[in-house]
């Protein structure tokens, strides 16, 4: 018999909603969070968006959560007070040779259920969006911005009310199978405060983002050799100064670069009406180019800082559809860092219930863009497999 039956490693907006679903089916359930509150991992170093759902191939994760994540999200939001606003997207293309790929987007999207997706002329883009050059653009109007930190809290305390506990300061050092449980060991930052302790439990949940491929291999998964070892990549922001508030009411986004890094650097705007560009795409491996110790499960080596004299790039980029930027409105604004498998090309979720010797484990890896917007598919998958394996 174990102590528990649920642990979820990670108190991001994943392990928050997985948390939610496993309690709301009545499962006993802890979340062990490392940092000192949940979301202040990749949950609170983005662009905020709800996806529509156009960019990814037909019948991927990536595709069907996105367009089930989405509305997931609408209704808890609306259910909960979170902000949400359905304020629309439109991919501009600036010149005629990338009118072609919005239509395969078009294509893509009307294939992978994105509702009310739609060509629109320069005239309605100028329309739209006075202030916007293109010669076309492919409009999302159920694209939307929300408060992540606020809808994982949300999570977070849906869960408490259905009973799980929610731990913070408490990172996961160890993991080690057991005849049927697995034993979860706990070690607490070295201040004193609190004790390290361990608890067997049936199900662990790996939902650890940046660190979910080192927590798998704690666990015992060869994950080299499944591909799970995570490349990582630096996303910056630039933000437009604040007497430019209001004057784009969409997101903006350019047509992609073809190499499927990255979305494009694009015009974000937060609740407040308030105009960011970003994220564009570095590859890092750690600050100054160290590698994360594999055998150190919470090293931390990201560099977080941005860099002001990527603004030259950003205003270069910006500036074929943003005619009145100059480059005195732009300065540095946050990061964040991608948990992607691979650095160009599409690669979909890891969502992974292992067998054998390692039976009761559930492995969430790559939960890269759009991981926010799939964050309730993910959980409802996750509580599906774990509901499976319970049953046994
Ligand atoms: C620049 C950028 C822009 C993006 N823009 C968007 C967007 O607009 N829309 C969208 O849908 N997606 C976007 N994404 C992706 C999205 O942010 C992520 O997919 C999502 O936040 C992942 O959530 P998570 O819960 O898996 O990970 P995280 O938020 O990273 O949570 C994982 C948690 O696990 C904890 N943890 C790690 N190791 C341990 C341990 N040993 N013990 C205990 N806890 C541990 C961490 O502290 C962290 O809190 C973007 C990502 C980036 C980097």
């Amino acid at each position: 018999m174990c102590e528990i039956t649920a642990t979820v490693i990670g108190g991001g907006i994943v392990g928050c909603a997985v948390a939610a679903g496993l309690s709301g089916q009545g499962v006993a359930t802890v979340l062990l969070e490392k940092d000192d509150a949940v979301a202040r991992g990749t949950t609170s170093r983005n662009s905020e968006v709800v996806h529509g759902g156009m960019y990814y191939p037909a019948g991927s994760m990536k595709a069907r959560y996105c367009v089930q994540g989405r509305r997931m999200l609408k209704e808890f939001c609306t259910a909960t007070g979170v902000q949400y606003r359905e304020c629309g997207k439109l991919i501009v293309a600036i010149a005629d040779q990338e009118i072609p790929e919005l239509e395969r987007l078009l294509e893509l999207g009307l294939l992978n259920g994105v509702e009310d997706l739609r060509l629109v002329d320069g005239a309605e883009l100028l329309r739209l969006e006075p202030e916007i050059r293109a010669k076309a653009g492919l409009y999302s109007p159920r694209t939307a911005i929300l408060d992540a930190e606020g809808a994982t809290r949300a999570y977070a305390d849906q869960a408490r009310s259905q009973g799980a506990q929610i731990m913070i300061s408490a990172p996961v050092t160890g993991l080690e199978r057991g005849r049927d449980c697995w034993k979860v060991q706990v070690t607490p930052a070295g201040d004193g405060r609190r004790e390290g302790w361990s608890h067997s439990s049936r199900l662990v949940i790996n939902a650890a983002g940046l660190f979910s491929d080192r927590m798998a291999a704690l666990a015992g998964v060869g994950i080299a050799a499944r591909g799970w070892k995570l490349v990582h990549s630096k996303g910056n922001y630039f933000r437009i100064d604040p007497r430019h508030a209001g004057r784009v009411e969409r997101l903006i986004y350019p047509v992609p670069p073809a190499d499927g890094s990255s979305l494009g650097v694009h015009v974000c705007l937060d609740l407040n009406g308030q105009l960011r560009l970003g994220p564009d795409f570095e590859s890092v491996i750690g600050v100054s180019g160290q590698e994360m110790d594999p055998a150190d499960p919470l090293a931390e080596l990201w560099d977080y800082r941005v860099d002001p004299s990527r603004g030259a790039e950003f205003f270069r980029d910006a500036t074929g559809f943003l005619p009145w930027l100059k480059p005195e409105d732009l300065g540095p604004d946050q990061c964040g860092i991608r948990p992607k498998l691979a650095l160009s090309g599409f690669r979909d979720f890891v969502v992974c219930r292992e067998g054998g010797d390692l039976t009761g484990l559930i492995n969430l890896i790559g939960i890269d863009s759009p991981g926010l917007t799939c964050a309730p598919a993910l959980a409802r998958e996750v509580v599906r497999l774990a509901m499976e394996l319970l049953d046994e």
